[in-house]
Formats: structure tokens, C-alpha cells, sequence
């Protein structure tokens, strides 16, 4: 083991004694350097401080009391040993002094060998000591001053305070020095709520010896932090328990992610209930129609399989479009979901949703209005996840709206933003429910009247949607039964930026063409009705055949777009009387049909329509086939 051999400085103007005094010294292995005046003394203390410094009282410049009270008044030497020795006669008053002034010991000269060095290694021992005293200090003020927890010690029997460490005024906001004066002080800030129980657990630790609480400390300012409080016996060498180490850890941060897990779990479990109701709604319906079909096989009885037919189509359309958004919000969080983007007009993305949602709407009375700018918006997105987005909101109004209520579609361009809002008058949405509409599986509470219909993805998926194109959405409500609002914003494309290959340039105004359009949905041709028109085009509507084939006698349209599934007289008897007419021979047939089989195309032919268009109509394919015909009507006048 190395051993670094302790320094003395050995300060006497006597060169003898002091020759004598560095000659014991060196022979019981110390490292000795020497001064004759107190100045030379001082001046090798601050240059390399001495482990101890042999001081003689008597020196010819500066006393050697002055000298021992400079070492220790000086910071840098404090810790500096001083054995101060005196051959004076008055040895007890020097004593005193030298002690006062700071030595470390006395001795009165002359000094027996032995006796110099037993002092001198009884002091070094004690200045070890010192040493790793003061190093274990610092390193427990350092720890206790550097974390974040409050770390205390105190007597616990009569609870008095010994140290609290500066955490305290952080975490509980409050000045440690309240504490100096009454430790318990610390159970004010203890929200009233849990003060009680913490109070009597800790006045029972000196009997319990044990302490673990969690509890919420309001600050000043009056925010709220969360606290594990734990306390530890300490024992003196007989076990008995004399003081306590406590810690205050603030839990805030994680009692928050708790209370979130909390939530989210919470909401799982509920959405967990809803998906299996809403998965098994379907379900009823579809074996009924199944049934139905078994029982009629074979039966003439074509309406009754009709009907099975369309209860199956319809709740396995719902039973895809639940399934659908499924997926999207999967593929969303984990970040999957692409758009497939393309310059896509306003109209065509509201026809589509319209296409989707009207059915629905119709089929709860609302009155549908929309309001449409005029001209053309387009936007870079995707077509279907546009008019997804707008359809799922229409789809909202439709079904938080009491029956025959008002839903209302609206566009407008504000600089490079197009704005859509729908907006409903049904039963609203609450304060607090509105900060939340967006979260996954959010669903308001309902009247127990009201059956919970759909998983509470949607607005999410929306959300998600239209923050992909760039976009936002809000929603507004006045409250419950006044009704909602909830507006999309989307960045536009200033223009038109690249024709549509397929897209013919058309070089005449829509207005030089008149379309006569037929179908019985009421809704459904009004809101078509709407879109041509927005569009420019000269408009006139029959809701059968032989309606159809009078106004086309006074109206003498240019296109007729005829509904195949008409009652009484169907699409393909309006066509072929229409065809019938010489008037009309130059005006163009347009089917509009669920059916898109080549048989239905060849019969549709055959019946003198020169298109056959599939629902949901899609408004670009219609808008190709108007603007061919003015083109063509243009070569040939
Ligand atoms: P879902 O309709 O499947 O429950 P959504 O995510 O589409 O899920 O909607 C979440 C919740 O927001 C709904 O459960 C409903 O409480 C509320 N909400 C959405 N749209 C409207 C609206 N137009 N009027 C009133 N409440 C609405």
C-alpha cells in the first residue's frame, strides 16, 4: 500500500529547538519543512498547506497566536492543524488563548520527544477524521440538496424537526423556514380531503414505526401535486428508534398518466361493449332474412325474397362500413394510411358523400339544404377520403337529429381555405362533451330512449383525415337540443392545375345545355337538381315516365338522365317511347342505374340510351359524357 507521508511545518526563530524538534519529527516518519518567522510561516501554508503546522508561540515578526487565528480564519487553510507550543511560564492563560484562537492542542516547551510525537499523531488521527467527517457531509448535502424528493430528518417522538432539504419549497410551494418555527406546518398545504388519515398515521409513526401515504398537496398558487410520503426508523446501537429519515416523492406525473391509462381503459371497455352490440345489431336482421329465404325457396313469392335480399344488402353494407372504419383507425394509428391524391373539384367530392349519406337522411325525413359556391374549388387530396370525411359528418346530423329535422351542407372559399360546415339541428352536444368529440371512442351519454348506434370512431377518423390533407376541423354546439356544427377546412389549389386526361375541354357554357332528369327518390333529384345547377346547367325534373315524357315535349332537353327503376312505366319504356319522338332525335339518353352488368348495359342499348351510368353517380364520369355531347353538339350544328 502507498503511504503518503504527512507534512509538518515546524515554525520556531530558535534554529536549535526547532533543528531538534524537525530531527524527532523525521525520525518517526513525517515529511518536515520549517520557518523561522510567522510571515515565512503563512506565506508555505497558502502554498501548499501542511497536514499540521508546529507553532511556537514566541516569533520576532507576528505573534504565533495571530499567526494560528490567520490559518484558521482563511477558508482555503481552516482545516489546517495547529499544535501551537510555548516555553512561557504563564502556561495555562497562553493555553486558553491558543485554543480560543483555534490551535488545535497546546503543549508547553520544553517538549519531550515521545510526548511531541504521540500529540502529533493523536491530532493527525483526529484531522483524518475531521476530513472524512466533512467529506461525508458534503456528499450527504450534496445528494440531499440535489433531488427532487424532499428528504427530512426528525425526532419523532415530540416531532421536531433537524433538516429538510430545499425541495420542499418546490414541491409544496411554501418557505422551508415555516418549518423552523412549527415543523407540522407541512399538514396546512395537505388537501383537506386526505389531511385526516395523513394526519393520524403520522401521529401514530413513533408507536407504528411505519408510515407510507399518498396524498395531494395544494400550493399557493393553488395547483395540486401529488405525494408519496414514506418514512424510515433510524436506530441508535441499543435499536431504539430515535429519528426518522422521511422522503416526499411528487407522484404527479405519474398519477396523471394513471388517471389517463385509467381513462383509456375505461373507454376500451366501454368500446368494447358498444363494437359487440353494434356487431350483433346486424346480425338479428340478417338470420331473419335468411330464414325468410329458406322458408320461400321454391315459393313463388318474388317480394318476400326481394325483401330478404335488401335486408341483407343493407346490413351487411353496415356491417362493411363499421368493419371499414376499423381498419382506417388501425391503419392510422399505426400510421399506415396513405391518400391517394389528385386535383378533385368540390362537387364531385359532395356528390359522393351525398350519394352515401342521402339515402340515410331520407330514410329519417331531415330536410337536406346545401349551398355550394359558385364556380369551381379544387383541392389536392383524396376523392374518397374526402367525401368519406363528408359523409361521415352528414351521417352524424342525420342520426343526432330527431326525425324531420334540417341538415345543412355549406362551402365557401376564404382566400386559399375552402370552409365546410354541416350543421344540424338536433340535440347538440354539451360543453364538456365538445372537448373530447374527437377522441377515440367518444361517445356522449345517451338518454336511455336513444339505442347507441356506432362505435364513436368516426369524428376521430374525420379528424385524422383531414389533418393529412392539411386541414382542420371544429366542432360547435350550443349545448344539448340546440342543435351542431362542425366545419372542415381544406387548403385549395388556386385553379384548375392539370385538365383530367379523360376530360374533354369544353368550349360551351354548361347553360347551352338543358337536362331533363328523371327519378322518383324526391331527395335524390333535387339534390342533383342542385349540383347541375351550381354547375350551370339549365335544369328541369319529372319523377316518372309519362311526367318525364311530357316535360320533355315542352322542355326539349338536350340530355335526359332517366332513373331505370321508375314505377309503373320503367326507364327503358320512357327511353324507347322517347325515341319515339322525332323532336327529340338529337337529344342524348343517359341510364342511371344500380345495375352495372354488361346484360343491363346491351338492354339499355337496345332501348336507345347512348350512356349507362352506374349510382352512386359519380358527377366527373356525368360531367365527361355532358361536355363530349357539346362538343360533338359544336362539330355538328
Ligand atoms: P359514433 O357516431 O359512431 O358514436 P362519432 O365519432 O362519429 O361516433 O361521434 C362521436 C360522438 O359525438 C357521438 O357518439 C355523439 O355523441 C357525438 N356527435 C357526433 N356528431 C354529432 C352531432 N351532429 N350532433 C350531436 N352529437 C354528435
Amino acid at each position: 500500500m502507498s503511504y503518503i507521508k504527512p507534512v509538518i511545518l515546524n515554525v520556531d526563530d530558535d534554529a536549535g529547538a526547532r533543528r531538534a524538534k524537525t530531527r524527532i519529527l523525521r525520525l518517526a516518519g513525517y515529511e518536515v519543512r520549517e520557518a523561522g518567522c510567522g510571515c515565512d510561516a503563512l506565506a508555505q501554508v497558502q502554498r501548499y498547506l501542511p497536514d499540521l503546522v508546529l507553532l511556537d508561540v514566541k516569533l520576532p515578526d507576528i505573534d504565533g497566536l495571530e499567526v494560528c487565528r490567520r490559518i484558521k480564519e482563511d477558508d482555503a487553510s481552516a482545516s489546517v492543524l495547529v499544535l501551537q507550543t510555548s516555553a512561557s511560564q504563564n502556561g495555562s492563560t497562553d493555553k486558553v488563548r491558543a485554543l480560543d484562537g483555534g490551535a488545535d492542542n497546546y503543549l508547553v516547551a520544553p517538549v519531550e520527544p515521545d510526548e511531541l510525537v504521540a500529540n502529533v499523531k493523536a491530532l493527525l488521527r483526529l484531522g483524518r477524521v475531521q476530513g472524512e467527517l466533512r467529506d461525508s457531509e458534503e456528499r450527504f448535502r450534496q445528494m440531499a440538496e440535489n433531488i427532487a424528493d424532499v428528504f427530512w430528518i426528525f425526532s419523532p417522538h415530540e416531532p421536531t424537526l433537524l433538516y429538510v432539504s430545499p425541495a420542499y419549497e418546490t414541491v409544496w410551494g411554501r418557505s422551508c423556514y415555516e418549518l423552523d418555527n412549527h415543523f407540522m406546518s407541512w399538514l396546512d398545504s395537505v388537501h383537506p380531503a386526505d389531511r385526516r388519515r395523513v394526519r393520524t398515521a403520522f401521529a401514530r409513526l413513533a408507536q407504528d414505526q411505519l408510515y407510507e401515504q399518498e396524498f395531494r398537496v395544494v400550493r399557493p398558487d393553488g395547483s395540486i401535486r401529488w405525494i408519496r410520503d414514506r418514512v424510515f426508523p433510524v436506530r441508535n446501537e441499543s435499536g431504539v428508534f430515535y429519528r426518522a429519515a422521511r422522503i416526499s416523492q411528487d407522484i404527479s406525473p405519474r398519477k396523471d398518466a394513471e388517471q389517463l391509462l385509467h381513462q383509456a381503459d375505461h373507454r376500451k371497455d366501454e368500446f368494447l361493449a358498444t363494437l359487440a352490440h353494434e356487431l350483433r345489431n346486424p346480425l338479428g336482421p340478417m338470420r331473419s332474412a335468411v330464414e325468410l329465404l329458406r322458408m320461400t325457396e321454391g315459393d313463388d313469392t318474388p317480394e318476400l325474397q326481394v325483401d330478404a335480399r335488401e335486408i341483407l344488402g343493407r346490413q351487411i353494407d353496415h356491417l362493411v362500413r363499421l368493419v371499414d372504419d376499423l381498419l382506417d383507425v388501425a391503419r392510422i394509428s399505426q400510421g399506415k394510411l396513405t391518400l391517394k391524391r389528385e386535383f378533385v373539384e368540390l362537387k364531385a367530392f359532395v356528390a359522393a358523400a351525398l350519394e352515401t349519406a342521402q339515402p340515410f337522411l331520407e330514410s329519417r325525413r331531415h330536410a337536406l339544404k346545401l349551398q355550394l359556391p359558385e364556380g369551381e374549388v379544387w383541392v389536392y387530396g383524396d376523392a374518397m377520403r374526402l367525401s368519406q370525411m363528408i359523409s361521415n359528418l352528414l351521417h352524424n346530423a342525420g342520426k343526432y337529429t330527431d326525425r324531420g329535422g334540417e341538415v345543412a351542407l355549406r362551402a365557401r372559399v376564404r382566400g386559399r381555405r375552402l370552409h365546410i360546415a354541416v350543421e344540424d339541428n338536433g340535440i347538440g352536444i354539451s360543453a364538456q362533451q365538445l372537448q373530447r368529440i374527437f377522441d377515440l371512442f367518444m361517445q356522449a351519454e345517451r338518454c336511455p330512449d336513444r339505442a347507441p348506434e356506432g362505435l364513436g370512431v368516426g369524428l376521430s377518423l374525420v379528424k385524422k383525415l383531414v389533418e393529412l390533407h392539411g386541414g382542420r376541423i371544429d366542432a360547435f354546439s350550443a349545448g344539448p337540443g340546440r342543435g351542431s356544427r362542425f366545419t372542415l377546412e381544406l387548403p385549395i389549389e388556386p385553379g384548375r392545375p392539370a385538365p383530367a386526361a379523360h376530360a374533354a375541354p369544353r368550349e360551351h357554357a354548361p347553360g347551352e345545355l338543358r337536362i331533363l332528369l328523371v327519378d322518383d327518390s324526391i331527395d335524390a333529384i333535387k339534390m342533383l337538381k342542385l349540383l347541375l345547377q351550381t354547375l350551370g346547367y339549365e335544369i328541369e325534373t319529372a319523377h316518372d315516365g309519362p311526367a318525364a315524357l311530357k316535360a320533355a315535349l315542352s322542355f326539349r332537353p338536350h340530355v335526359v338522365l332517366l332513373d331505370i327503376g321508375l314505377p309503373g312505366m320503367d326507364g327503358y319504356e320512357v327511353a324507347r317511347a322517347l325515341r319515339r319522338v322525332p323532336e327529340l332525335n338529337r337529344t342524348l339518353l343517359v341510364a342511371l342505374t344500380g345495375y352495372g352488368q354488361e346484360r343491363d348495359r346491351e338492354r339499355a342499348r337496345a332501348a336507345g340510351f347512348a350512356h349507362h351510368l352506374i349510382k352512386p353517380l359519380n358527377l366527373e364520369e356525368l360531367r365527361g359524357v355532358l361536355d363530349a355531347f357539346a362538343d360533338d353538339m359544336a362539330r355538328t350544328p
